[in-house]
């Protein structure tokens, strides 16, 4: 039997933030994936429980033993304009699990049916989306870049109705929790600042315990969440990974990664780059992500500022203001740390901020791919630039540059090997491009055929790591293919 000690500590803090509902049993629920790295840090154990019934269980059919369902209530702004009342219309959170280490997870399903929050959705989740969001979350995830991450995905047998008919599924998510941006506007927006003020509580014990203690605890919680979003959304710029719908509904203040929806990594390097079908005003294009996330989070800052100052919320303004203000060189800083690491280099000097702008520069004048130009640096510091020059049409500027980096790479302890194999480390060969996560969602969703995505997965769960015959699995794609690439809310 599997056994998973399910604790409730949000419901149980927090009762208005949710309502209990039950999933909606599938007809026919098959197991297409069950995560058994990802149950084995959690500690959850399948022991004599066959597929049939993983399958039951992960999808709504039975529940396990100790889930207590729980639509949990947010708000959010969409593409600029504010919902006061979104909430779990397709999840349910399960409740929480202790890993061995002890910290705690939410586990929730997405796709299990109708809730009070569902307004004319119904509640359900096809195969694609739902197969897309464990690929990019495993993938993500061995990238080093906080996310939520998929136990399992179960077919649930139904037909589900969107632009046509396609195979429904239930993800059961893994996440440091499932609190949001949007879930403080939601009480906020209400006028509900009891519990808002429980919730800022409740997130800064399970997220910030160190602030705890603070004398002035709720700027303390703006100040630490934008400090995890500015890491977050470096290390996304770092992956050319573009989220697609930055809504604050869908910012965690955990600073992991969620909803992966219309999402995908850049191939050529454009701060224009959209994927997303919704997106027409490219709202949430590549290079405006680190502009997103302080908008985003000054939302948060306003939701904050009765619990800053509850008799005179607007003289806690100019604080609150400050702290949004911070959110750019915060950013540059987590940036920076990064790039120099990824260009070899072990600490920052004077300098190294420009070498690694021009760099960049060079990558977005050149449309050069994102991923292997960082990647080919490595070979460029061992003396073969070749690999790095073909990606670019005209190499002149690249020629200006590379010296300057050389001569910066001399001046680092160790042999140009050591320099190569820190840089190989940290630029990733194998990211789930979009013509191959496009290519297994379809084989799986129309053809009932998981091993392209099987692979897929092996593949980007070793990101770093060269393998023989992978090379289609580092290649960009053909330019036909690459050409006017969307991603389909399709949810
Ligand atoms: P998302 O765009 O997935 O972040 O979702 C935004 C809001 O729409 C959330 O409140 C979701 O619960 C809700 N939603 C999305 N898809 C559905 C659906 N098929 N049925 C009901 N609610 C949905
Ligand atoms: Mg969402």
């Amino acid at each position: 039997m599997i056994r998973i000690q399910f604790d409730h500590s949000y419901q149980r803090d927090l009762p208005d933030a949710c309502i209990a509902v039950a999933p909606e049993p599938p007809p026919a629920p098959a197991l297409l994936y069950w995560n058994a790295p990802l149950a084995e840090e959690l500690g959850i154990t399948l022991g004599d429980t066959d597929d049939a019934m993983v399958a039951r269980l992960f999808s709504g059919a039975e529940l396990p033993e100790g889930a207590e369902p729980v639509a949990q209530a947010y708000a959010g702004h969409q593409f600029g304009g504010f919902s006061p009342t979104l909430g779990d219309g397709r999840a349910l959170l399960l409740g929480e699990v202790l890993d061995p280490q002890g910290r705690r997870y939410d586990l929730a399903f997405k796709g299990s049916g109708r809730t009070p929050f569902s307004r004319r959705g119904d509640g359900k989740a096809a195969v694609g989306p739902m197969l897309r969001e464990l690929v990019i979350g495993e993938a993500m995830h061995a990238l080093g870049i906080p996310t939520t991450r998929a136990l399992a995905v179960v077919a649930t047998g139904e037909r589900i109705l969107r632009e046509r008919a396609l195979p429904g599924a239930v993800l059961t998510r893994v996440a440091a929790s499932h609190i949001r941006v949007g879930t403080f506007q939601f009480f906020a927006a209400h006028g509900d600042h009891e519990t808002l003020q429980a919730l800022a509580d409740y997130t800064i014990a399970r997220h910030y315990p160190e602030l705890a203690g603070s004398k002035t605890p709720y700027l303390a919680l703006l100040e630490a969440a934008c400090e995890r979003q500015a890491a977050l959304i470096a290390r996304w710029m770092h992956a050319g990974f573009i989220h697609g719908v930055m809504n604050t509904d869908n910012m965690t203040l955990s600073g992991e990664t969620i909803d992966y929806g219309p999402c995908a990594f850049m191939d050529a390097y454009d701060s224009a780059t959209v994927f997303s079908s919704i997106d027409r005003e490219g709202r949430y294009a590549y290079g405006n992500q680190p502009l997103i996330a302080p908008w985003n989070l000054a939302r948060l800052a306003e939701a904050l500022l009765v619990l800053m100052a509850p008799d005179d919320p607007a003289s806690a303004v100019p604080a609150a203001t400050e702290v949004i203000q911070g959110f750019a060189a915060c950013y540059r800083r987590h940036w920076l740390v990064q790039a120099t690491r990824k260009l070899g280099l072990t600490a920052e000097r004077e300098g190294d901020a420009g070498l690694a702008d021009d760099w960049v520069a060079l990558l977005a004048a050149a449309h050069a791919d994102h991923t292997l130009a960082w990647r080919h640096l490595a070979d460029a510091a061992e003396g073969d630039a070749a690999p790095l020059t073909a990606l670019f049409a005209d190499a002149a500027q690249l020629n200006a540059w590379l010296p300057r980096w050389r001569a910066r790479l001399a001046e680092e302890p160790g042999s140009v090997q050591d320099s190569a194999a820190r840089m190989r480390a940290a630029n990733p060969l194998y990211i789930p491009r979009n013509h191959l996560v496009e290519e297994a969602l379809l084989a799986a969703s129309a053809h009932d055929d998981l091993a392209p995505l099987l692979r897929l997965l092996e593949v980007v769960r070793a990101p770093y790591t060269f393998r023989p015959g992978l090379d289609r699995y580092a290649l960009p794609p053909a330019p036909e293919l690459a050409e006017g690439y969307r991603t389909f809310c399709g949810t």
